[in-house]
């Protein structure tokens, strides 16, 4: 069941109503209810009983600091990609030895915070990056805990931009190149083998793809075993479906029925790191209709949210559900454009959607809990909407709404500053 229903003919975030939520914290608003983010989570457990598992929540799905703390409070641990998504866990209390840290382009302090933190495992993107894992941690004094991300060349069937396990894309290393690195990588001083990794791509659907990347993951660790090298864990990373219009419901069981007895036969630990599978329908985007007009065929409604906020649709041309706060009544007459007010034909949320709405109402953009505010922006100086959280009836303000003054701070100080800075002589 989906924490956003109507009752009383008003839509509701458990038992809040929407309207009451934007009158309290004003629009544009992203709304998140505690509920679904546990039922999300607990489904994956339950699918999950008989494997040794650990959940990484992949941080960039949804990074606010009120959604980790309820993740870790669930038993989560982190998948991150950057120092910033390790501060952010760290911050919440999370434990260092449940966060494994993935990217094609980990930086110096980077690698050294995580080190220094404790975490449970880098994920690999390279060889260079694997040297350099190595000398940085030589030199700290420290052994850094790896897994090699290894690129299987599946297609998962997703939209090209989140497909990442395609030998054409710029992650992981070839499987062809990794059973050479894994030897390599025995004999260099800083490290310390502990897994293998993938991540094939995000909005997966089906099993197929994973069943195989899993099928090569599994060749390859027994390749791993004839050559003495002993792994701990299995990463197949994350891209769990959710539903956005139509989609099948993920089949968390079926993966897991496929996995079971292979890794129990090799007495490996998995590791998920799912994202959006466990955020995207906890969240909407509360936004409300400032005009409307008609341009030719075209019926617009012009919202107070952009993509700024909201940038799937115009980055993935992804549909999200329109759900009107008041429950229309009857059929919707023409179709009717969501667009925001940025100065871009990219700037709409929803296309040809079958609502009447009037200047002035209020409408929930559905699942924009991933990949809403995490990829949001200031572009034409806009602020980034607030975060609510709500839980049953009540509602607590988890990330206050963006003021001009926080945008302008930065940049106050250089605008009549003497220049700082000589070029080097040439
Ligand atoms: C983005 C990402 C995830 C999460 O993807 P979802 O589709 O949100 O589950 C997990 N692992 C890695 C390495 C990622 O880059």
């Amino acid at each position: 069941m989906s924490s956003f229903e109507y009752q009383n003919g008003l839509l509701h975030c458990e038992q809040f109503p929407l309207d009451a939520l934007a009158k309290a914290f004003g629009t544009p608003t992203f709304v998140y209810a505690a509920g679904s983010i546990g039922a999300a989570y607990q489904a994956i457990t339950d699918a999950f009983t008989g494997i040794d598992t650990l959940v990484c929540y992949a941080v960039k799905a949804n990074a606010n600091l009120s959604v980790l703390k309820c993740l870790k409070e669930l038993g989560a641990g982190f998948d991150i990609v950057s120092g910033g998504e390790l501060a952010r866990a760290l911050s919440v209390g999370a434990d260092p030895n449940k966060i494994v840290f993935s990217g094609v382009g980990k930086q110096d302090d980077e690698i050294k915070a995580a080190l220094a933190a404790g975490i449970h495992c880098f994920n690999v993107e390279s060889e260079a990056e694997l040297y350099h894992i190595a000398t940085i941690a030589e030199a700290e004094g420290q052994l850094a805990p790896i897994s090699l991300r290894v690129n299987p060349d599946v297609d998962p069937k997703t939209h090209p931009y989140i497909s990442t396990g395609l030998s054409t894309s710029k992650f992981g290393i070839p499987m062809a190149d990794a059973l050479g690195l894994y030897q390599r990588a025995k004999t260099l001083k800083g490290l310390a083998i502990k897994g293998l990794d993938c991540h094939i791509g995000s909005q997966i659907t089906s099993i197929e793809p994973y069943l195989d990347a899993i099928d090569k993951m599994f060749a390859l660790i027994d390749s791993l075993a004839a050559e003495g090298i002993a792994i701990t864990h299995l990463d197949i990373g994350g891209g769990m479906g959710v539903r956005y219009q139509d989609e099948p419901d993920f089949p968390l069981r079926e993966l897991s029925a496929a996995l079971e007895p292979r890794l129990k036969a090799r007495q490996l630990t998995l590791i998920l790191e799912p994202g959006r599978y466990l955020v995207a329908n906890a969240g909407v985007l509360l936004t409300k209709v400032l005009y409307t007009k008609v341009n030719g065929e075209k019926q617009f409604a012009i919202v107070d949210a952009a993509m700024n906020d909201l940038l799937r649709p115009a980055l993935y041309g992804a549909a999200q559900g329109i759900q009107p706060v008041k429950k229309p009544q009857k059929a919707a007459t023409t179709p009717i454009d969501i667009v925001g007010p940025i100065c871009e034909t990219g700037d709409f949320l929803a296309k040809d959607c079958a609502v009447d709405l009037a200047a002035t109402d209020l409408v929930a953009i559905a699942s924009a809990g991933a990949y809403g505010m995490s990829m949001s922006s200031n572009y034409n100086s806009r602020g980034r909407a607030a975060e609510v959280f709500v839980q049953g009836d009540q509602a607590r303000v988890v990330r206050e709404r963006e003021s001009i003054d926080a945008q302008l701070a930065p940049e106050l100080a250089g605008l009549n500053a003497a220049f700082t800075h000589s070029a080097p002589p040439s």
